[in-house]
């Protein structure tokens, strides 16, 4: 039996990653994830949040901002909205979403549906600015 499964992260734009890996970590609506190797076919959505994905004892991890998972015959297939690793953040961006976001919050009295927009905008930027912030925490681990 193989100790591996295949993981296909797919964007509007790109195939954001592509390869073998020991356990993804996805943050599903109804909570995190983790799926093993030969894990039951499943279906469902993911919210924005941080993927980790474990392969060979590194862990890489990538913003992803929503969308559907699908797990068959040891294949893990997310489609994405947006998918970022750590290294393609943007952080000045993400904190000007973040903060554009939280003042709308603040200052407006919104709509239900401009509300559920700023809230989910907030929600992508804080899943990128935490995916950001592992990077520069393990930049700046003591040897
Ligand atoms: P913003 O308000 O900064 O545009 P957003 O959450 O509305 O952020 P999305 O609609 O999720 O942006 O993404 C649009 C495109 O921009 C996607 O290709 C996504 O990967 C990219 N993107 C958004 N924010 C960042 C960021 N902080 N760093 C890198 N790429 C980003």
């Amino acid at each position: 039996m193989a100790k591996v499964l295949k993981l296909e992260i797919i964007t509007a734009e790109q195939v954001a990653y592509q390869d073998e890996v020991d356990a993804v970590i996805v943050p599903g609506i109804v909570g995190q994830l983790t799926i093993l190797p030969h894990h039951a076919p499943l279906m469902t959505m993911i919210e924005p949040g941080e993927l980790v994905l474990r392969k060979g004892g590194q862990e890489t991890y990538i913003a992803v901002t929503g969308g559907y998972l699908e797990v068959l015959d040891n294949k893990v297939v997310i489609l994405a909205d947006a998918a970022e690793r750590a290294e393609d953040i943007d952080i000045a961006r993400a904190e000007l979403a973040k903060e554009k976001a939280q003042e709308s919050l603040r200052s407006q009295a919104p709509t239900d549906l401009d509300q559920a927009r700023v809230e989910a905008a907030l929600r992508r930027s804080l899943a990128r600015l935490k995916v950001a912030e592992r990077r520069r925490r393990r930049d700046h681990r003591p040897p």
